[in-house]
């Protein structure tokens, strides 16, 4: 692993160069990190089970006709993807008030919300993350009013789909984070794919009857059994990897 090339490093994944052109492997660590970065910790097996969980997610959207950028998984930790370019914006849906909604506005947490809303975070660590309008987004050229149709529409396809998928194993898609590429052809043809990853390190997910986090919140509220929480959800969707929950304790994180 430490031969390849790395081409970038975040706070949960890095990414290599892959084996073929225009493809790169997306490695899942077990470092986890929440308000900007102040936060940090580890959540045992949590590569692994991320790396089951949006492998799963992505084909199922795949599926349903949403381009993403998911090939195949290669490991434990690892999925080949294709290489895009990210379109430095983070689009959240939310259909429960919960996190920085419910902190900037004061609405309860736990409201639900009639219609579900899309919001846009210019995606930059040192600034933290500023909440944009389509105006900066198309003023700034990060994405086209058009590239922003395609996005939303994909957004709210992925939402009543993911919605729904929880639903059926009891879970409540209280809101998610999701990131967009471009994907280039031979002949330099673009499309936007769905890029990143969802797991429940970018969704909040409760638990139908009990409304229990089972989801990053955990951590980040230091609400204790993180680990389980990433299990039951894997567990529900039935992809607990072989030999159960003891499987996920495989290797470290890179260096
Ligand atoms: P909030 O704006 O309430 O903090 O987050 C809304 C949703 O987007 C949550 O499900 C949260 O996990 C996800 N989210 C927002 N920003 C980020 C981010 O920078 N990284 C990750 N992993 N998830 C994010």
């Amino acid at each position: 692993m430490s031969r390849r090339k790395q081409v970038y490093e975040g706070k949960a994944k890095v990414l290599f160069e892959g084996p073929e052109p225009g493809t790169l492997v997306q490695y899942f660590k077990d470092d986890a990190s929440a308000f900007n970065n102040r936060k940090r910790g580890v959540i045992t097996g949590k590569g692994v089970l991320n790396n089951r969980i949006s492998e799963f997610l992505m084909l199922r959207l795949a599926e349903i006709g949403i381009p993403t950028h998911f090939v195949r998984r290669l490991n434990m930790r690892e999925q080949l993807v294709r290489q895009v370019e990210i379109i430095p914006i983070e689009v959240v849906v939310r259909n429960v008030v919960a996190g920085s909604l419910a902190r900037n506005l004061g609405i309860a947490e736990g409201t639900p919300l009639q219609r579900s809303i899309v919001e846009y975070y210019y995606k930059n660590d040192a600034l933290g993350d500023p909440l944009v309008s389509e105006e900066h987004i198309t003023a700034f050229g990060w994405a086209t009013t058009h590239d922003l149709d395609e996005i939303m529409q994909m957004s709210l396809r992925t939402n009543d789909f993911l919605s729904g998928l929880f639903l059926g194993i009891g879970l409540k898609l209280v809101d998610f984070k999701l990131e967009f590429g471009r994907l280039y052809n031979h002949n330099d043809e673009m499309r936007l794919v769905l890029a990143d990853e969802i797991s429940p390190d970018n969704c909040r997910l409760w638990d139908i009857k009990t409304n229990e986090k089972m989801d990053k919140d955990r951590f980040r509220q230091d609400l204790g059994r993180v680990e389980e929480a990433y299990q039951e959800v894997a567990r529900r969707l039935g992809i607990l990897p072989e030999g159960g929950p003891g499987d996920v304790k495989a290797p470290s994180t890179v260096q």
